[in-house]
């Protein structure tokens, strides 16, 4: 009797661990393991952030925050125009009257909760405010911008801290607002060369009025200052090759260039006599097509630069920020030639060439000096990002990708960062779970993703004088 209640006993038990290890097996299966494995790994690796535009914490000293003071920087508000709205005003920001801020904007939020800049904004707060909620609301509006103000009110505390839970360990800085800066803070930051200015002003030459170029950022201003004037196309060179050495000196670890947003990405390689020929002539005498070539000479001339001194150069492919631009300048393909003539050249490709994933993909499979950064591609659009990262996998070899942020508040970064996450964790598990790939190579292919990539294409290490 005794013995017989005890198989029984054993049978249930036996009976028990088999209905439970079978419904393991099958959810595993059916639903998310290999997803919720890799996303956990992703979110322990240190990340290195190939793109940032955050702003120094001296720039925003003595300035009141709110939610919208954010919104205001962020991609999200490009879609509030996008359905209607006026772009936010800085004044009526300041004020902070929440309110009148939602009376205004509030309905646009809400046409914005479906697109990809809403949901990585949001998740920044998640991850960082702890906000409970599925949109944003007029409450929690509110109770954010409480926090938000405390938070800002220290500051570099704020930031230090923030930081370190998204688990960033550097961020390479493009500052386009401030080209020729190179003092930035080495805790968070790496210096990248942005050389927007220095290849557009040489079709601005004695013309350069205050919008086109701010004071610092006057080249021509700035070589006078430092006792070489320039006169001639030798003599802007020469002070260009003094700029590049400032950046070296202060451990820059590459070149980047957005000029997609003001001019075509087609750079048609001009000889040094044409070019000296056109920039003699007074900036008001020459045409449009001339002040292009010129453009088109100084960018090739910064590639050369580049191979010299062994810095690779970013470029903005794709899709342009902002309510209004020419789409098809920033095509990627416009680049081939570029790729062609200048083989010992490091490309950086970014954003996924969005809409044109397909092309950006082949120029990266082809070209062994051509790399991809998928940064920003997540927020403009998760899906795109996640279809297109799926086809890149089919085509170019792993160890080419990046990714970045490309945010100007440390709460949007983590939102990317977020967002960048959860597309690589989701690509890599179907790819596991279709059998294309073992799961130890998914992590690898992420641990490159989001570090080892940057730390050996832009020498880190030998470039900032510190370990990783
Ligand atoms: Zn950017």
């Amino acid at each position: 009797m005794y013995s017989k209640k005890r198989s029984l006993q054993f049978f249930s038990y036996f009976l028990v661990v088999i209905l439970l290890s079978s419904l393991t097996i099958s959810c595993d299966r059916g639903t998310n393991a290999p997803y919720k494995r890799l996303r956990d790994y992703i979110g322990t690796i240190k990340v290195i952030n190939t793109h940032e535009h955050q702003r120094q914490p001296a720039e925003y000293a003595g300035q009141k925050h709110n939610f919208y003071t954010l919104l205001a920087h962020s991609y999200l508000q490009s879609d509030l125009v996008s359905a209607g709205a006026k772009p936010l005003r800085s004044k009526l920001v300041n004020q902070g009257n929440l309110d009148q801020l939602w009376e205004k904007y509030g309905q646009y939020l809400d046409f914005s909760r479906n697109t990809s800049y809403y949901s990585h904004f949001l998740v920044g707060f998640k991850v960082l405010y702890g906000l409970n909620e599925p949109y944003f609301t007029k409450e929690a509006v509110g109770s954010l911008s409480e926090k938000i103000a405390e938070n800002y009110s220290h500051r570099e505390q704020w930031y230090d801290e923030a930081v370190r839970e998204a688990g960033f360990e550097v961020m390479f800085l493009d500052q386009y607002w401030d080209n020729f800066n190179v003092d930035i803070d080495n805790k968070y930051f790496a210096l990248v060369f942005n050389i927007n200015q220095l290849v557009r002003s040489t079709s601005l030459r004695s013309k350069m009025t205050e919008k086109e170029a701010p004071e610092d950022q006057n080249i021509y201003k700035l070589a006078q200052r430092d006792g070489h004037p320039i006169k001639t196309l030798d003599d802007y060179l020469a002070y260009a090759d003094k700029l590049f050495q400032k950046f070296l000196d202060h451990n820059t670890v590459c070149l980047k260039n957005s000029l997609a947003y003001g001019r075509s990405l087609d750079f048609e390689y001009i000889p040094y006599e044409k070019a000296k020929i056109l920039f003699a002539q007074p900036a008001s005498l020459i045409s449009e097509p001339e002040k292009k070539a010129l453009q088109d000479f100084m960018f090739h001339w910064a590639i050369q630069k580049s191979i010299e001194v062994g810095l690779p150069i970013q470029i903005h492919t794709g899709y342009l920020a902002g309510n209004g631009n020419t789409l098809e300048n920033s095509r990627p393909t416009k680049l081939n030639n570029l790729f062609l003539r200048y083989p010992k050249a490091t490309f950086v490709l970014f954003h996924g060439g969005y809409p044109w994933t397909g092309e950006y993909s082949a120029l990266g499979k082809m070209f062994p000096n051509v790399y991809l950064d998928i940064v920003w591609l997540p927020q403009i659009s998760r899906e795109a990002a996640v279809r297109g990262l799926d086809e890149m996998f089919d085509g170019v070899p792993y160890n080419k990708f990046f990714w970045g942020g490309d945010c100007h508040f440390i709460e949007e970064s983590v939102g990317a960062l977020e967002f960048g996450r959860d597309v690589v964790a989701q690509v890599l598990a179907g790819r596991v779970k279709r059998g294309l790939m073992t799961e130890e190579v998914a992590r690898d292919v992420a641990l490159k993703i989001f570090r080892e990539n940057a730390l050996r294409t832009f020498k880190l290490e030998e470039r900032m004088n510190r370990s990783f």
